[in-house]
């Protein structure tokens, strides 16, 4: 039978959770166990795809095509499982099912409430990812204990360890240990608070991981445990680091490992750390280092390109290299001009997105990286801006996506009305333009490169898989036109009837994707696209810069 381990937070919000359960999971799977994470959102969304990128970061979109909360994203990069529709379950969805049930006459005249009925469910939800082969299931709770809409999810989990056995749960809390400057002090108060709230509702924390910018004292612990009814081994410190793939290390050193194994009676053995402070070495001490410019819309909130962040830092892994960002809003590429905004910079990426906000200034910036030979790596939306690009400035055609103009005289990139979805097995058809929900191409599908191209090179196979996330796509009617002029289609989908990989033959490095390989990238698994971008942006001008000191 699996175990399980619910972690919760308190005091604020964005301490980390996603990352610590990530990295727990790291641990666990070094010490040999197979685990499984899962990620609960209070909110009342049915799924986070309708949310704004801006406000909760970037959707994180799952090989069965489920648009899911970047934290899954978090999972996939620390530990080898993949994710899926099972692993992200929102208070929206649970009620959802709920509601339809009851509508369906399920409950037999029963008054549906939120005990036993939701929490029921939300029970049913855990225990479906605790398969045969999971010897420990992690499940991280969305927003800080004290919320209303949080109680369902808490009262579930406290359920929870009734139902399965006392010693088959461990709840972790993890809170925020300040330090106060002009005290010159680490102040417990917010953690005793924490602590009391979650008590008020029934769960005792067995582990408290304190983040704070230095390391508790024992003093600080004694103190702590004292007032949260702990043993003072289980309060640790979740302390700030510079690489999050450090935290791992850091909590084996810390020896939340052998805590975990002693309160769960877990057969764990020594974790094997050596491909974490392999990733982190790199990380740390690089020895070349490149300059990507990043052409998008939601440059405020960095969380809206998380995978993407962390994909072209595994590039830099790969390649021993540090990749420093500069953030474009490509609303100012055009009034800024594009010459200056791009000065010293070795490569440019354009990233996925919806609306015609900025497009603009993301083809200008395409069309500068294509004739200045600068490295370009385009992702869904940023591919579509290099296809409208190449048909402006090299086909001499006037031509847009429907998606930004829908009488544009030549739409190089449309909605398909009728698409063979292999995974499916069915043809799947779009009635209207207009007609935007659930219409996307969701998750992973096939695509076929074409022998001798720089993405066969790149990948070294011929058949590929990978996650999508878009309606619109490359027009086949202006296939012959643009083949005609240069432009390279590397990959399509294996009835080529979809474009999915394009590049420039008369270029060091032009690539765009329909598909998001972001989502696919690990540290200890860089993705070959990403490894080959930021290699040939450290190439670029000739050089190869040094760092200093
Ligand atoms: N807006 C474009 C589409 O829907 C691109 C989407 C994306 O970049 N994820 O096709």
């Amino acid at each position: 039978m699996s175990k399980f381990i619910f972690i919760t937070g308190g005091v604020v919000s964005a301490l980390g959770k996603g990352i610590a359960a990530a990295s727990i999971g790291a641990l666990l799977e070094a010490g040999g166990l197979r685990v499984a994470l899962q990620k609960l959102d209070p909110y009342i969304n049915v799924d986070p795809g309708t949310l704004s990128p801006i406000e909760h970061g970037e959707v994180y979109v799952t090989d069965d095509g489920c648009e899911t909360d970047l934290d899954l994203g978090h999972y996939e990069r620390f530990t080898s499982i993949k994710t899926s529709f099972s692993n992200n379950y929102t208070a929206g969805r649970i009620y959802y099912d709920v509601i339809k049930k009851e509508r369906r006459g399920d409950y037999l005249g029963n008054t549906v409430k939120v005990v036993p009925h939701i929490t029921d469910d939300i029970k049913k939800a855990i225990k479906a990812v605790a398969t045969e082969d999971c010897d420990v299931v992690i499940v991280e709770i969305g927003g800080t204990v004290g919320d209303i809409e949080g109680l369902p999810f808490l009262e579930a989990i406290r359920q929870f360890r009734y139902d399965v056995g006392r010693e088959n749960v461990l709840y972790l809390h993890l809170t925020l240990v300040p330090y106060i400057k002009t005290a010159g002090e680490l102040k417990t108060k917010p953690t005793q608070h924490s602590v009391k709230e979650l008590r008020k509702i029934g769960i005792q924390p067995d582990i408290l991981l304190c983040r704070a910018d230095r390391k508790l004292t024992n003093e600080v612990k004694r103190k702590i445990a004292i007032n949260c009814n702990l043993d003072i081994d289980a309060v640790v410190t979740a302390m700030d680091v510079e690489t999050v793939y450090e935290i791992p290390l850091y909590f084996e050193s810390e020896g939340l490992d052998k805590l975990i194994k002693k309160k769960l009676l877990l057969n764990l053995s020594q974790a094997d750390m050596s491909e974490w402070t392999e990733v982190v070495k790199k990380v740390k001490e690089p020895k070349l280092e490149t300059m990507i410019a990043i052409v998008g819309k939601y440059t405020g909130l960095k969380d809206s390109y998380k995978s993407l962040i962390e994909a072209l830092t595994h590039g830099g892994i790969a390649n021993s290299a540090r990749v420093n960002l500069r953030w474009v809003d490509s609303e100012e590429v055009k009034a800024k001009g594009v010459d200056n905004i791009m000065s010293g910079v070795d490569g440019i990426f354009v990233p996925g997105g919806f609306g015609s906000r900025g497009i603009e200034g993301k083809i200008e910036a395409i069309r500068y990286a294509r004739e200045e030979q600068i490295p370009f790596f385009g992702i869904c939306l940023g591919m579509q801006c290099a296809v409208i690009e190449f048909s402006r400035n090299v086909c001499n055609l006037s031509a847009n996506s429907t998606e930004f103009d829908i009488d544009t005289e030549n739409p190089v990139i449309h909605l398909i009305k009728k698409w063979y979805n292999p995974r499916e097995g069915k043809i799947e058809e779009r009635i209207k333009e207009s007609e935007m929900g659930g219409t996307m191409r969701l998750g992973a599908y096939p695509c076929v490169l074409k022998e001798g191209t720089q993405a066969f090179k790149i990948y070294g196979i011929k058949e590929i898989s990978e996650r999508h996330r878009h309606r619109y796509e490359f027009n086949n009617k202006y296939r012959d036109i643009f083949t005609k002029n240069g432009f390279v289609i590397s990959g399509v989908s294996p009835n080529n009837e979809l474009v999915e990989v394009v590049e420039l033959s008369d270029h060091p490095w032009f690539l765009g994707c329909q598909f998001h390989p972001e989502f696919r990238s690990k540290p200890t698994e860089p993705h070959p696209l990403f490894k080959s971008f930021i290699k040939a942006s450290i190439k670029n001008k000739g050089f190869f810069p040094k760092l200093s000191g």
